[in-house]
């Protein structure tokens, strides 16, 4: 039932940890963590490619906190459960089969059992609605669009094309960090740091770092990047608005 996210260039684990706490008001049944493994020293880009994922049933404080002191971008997730019962299989994050891709969500996914049935060769380890999610990211992702391959923001965009149902999602990837989130139906706000930037379902849960705010609109894809940047696209713009300078664009 909350959703923060961080990227930028202090560790992410203690930063979403607390976000979750902050988020504890809301009421949940389970709590996690997922990271993108990088290293501070090299800048922006991951260094070996992985993601750590830490996720369990019940209090936040059950939650054993990776220590990640090199990874920089991170997202976390305390689960109002509606599709499965609250296990600390379906404790969010959710990732792919590759583990490369891990995601959280806020809402219900109606369509979930149609878009399961396409991914017959998935292989699905919860019960959630939300676990299609990052599966469908996996296929999107092994696209290729004209000889590139599709990025994380491309995939998201067309992966929440075929979500019914409310939504806010947060999705983060191996080896980029960086945040690629939308929402439909369920609330999602940006945070504007320095050299930095949040992500949640409610300011509180960032309050501490940063008062400047972009509350999202339904159909929002938002991306945030490691240096801050955030960039917001809206379903009907061509180009993105850029979020850190309101007046530029609209
Ligand atoms: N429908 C999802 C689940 O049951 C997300 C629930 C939530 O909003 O926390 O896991």
């Amino acid at each position: 039932c909350g959703i923060i996210g961080y990227v930028g260039d202090e560790a992410a684990a203690p930063i979403v940890y607390q976000g979750l706490e902050n988020l504890e008001y809301r009421g949940y049944d389970s709590a996690g963590i997922a990271l993108v493994n990088g290293a501070r020293a090299t800048g922006d880009v991951a260094a070996d490619g992985g993601l750590t994922v830490a996720k369990r049933s019940g209090e936040v404080s059950n939650l054993t906190v990776p220590d990640a002191p090199d990874a920089t971008c991170g997202i976390g997730h305390t689960r109002w459960s509606t599709h499965g019962p609250p296990t600390d299989a379906n404790a969010h994050p959710h990732v792919d089969c590759a583990e490369s891709i891990a995601v959280v969500h806020n809402g219900i996914i109606e369509n979930h059992e149609a878009l399961k049935a396409e991914l017959g060769d998935h292989e699905f380890t919860s019960e959630t609605d939300t676990e299609v999610v990052p599966h469908l990211l996996e296929s999107e992702l092994s696209e290729t669009a004209g000889g590139d391959a599709v990025d994380l923001r491309t995939a998201v965009e067309r992966v929440v094309d075929r979500l019914e149902g409310s939504y806010a999602v947060c999705a983060i990837h191996a080896g980029e960090n960086r945040i690629v989130a939308a929402r439909d139906g369920s609330p999602l706000v940006v945070g504007h740091g320095e050299d930095a930037a949040f992500l949640a379902s409610d300011v509180t849960a960032f309050l501490e770092h940063t008062r400047e705010v972009t509350y999202l609109e339904d159909g929002d894809v938002v991306d945030l990047s490691a240096d801050g940047d955030v960039e917001v696209f809206a379903p009907s713009d061509d180009a993105a608005s850029d979020a850190s300078v309101p007046d530029s664009s609209a």
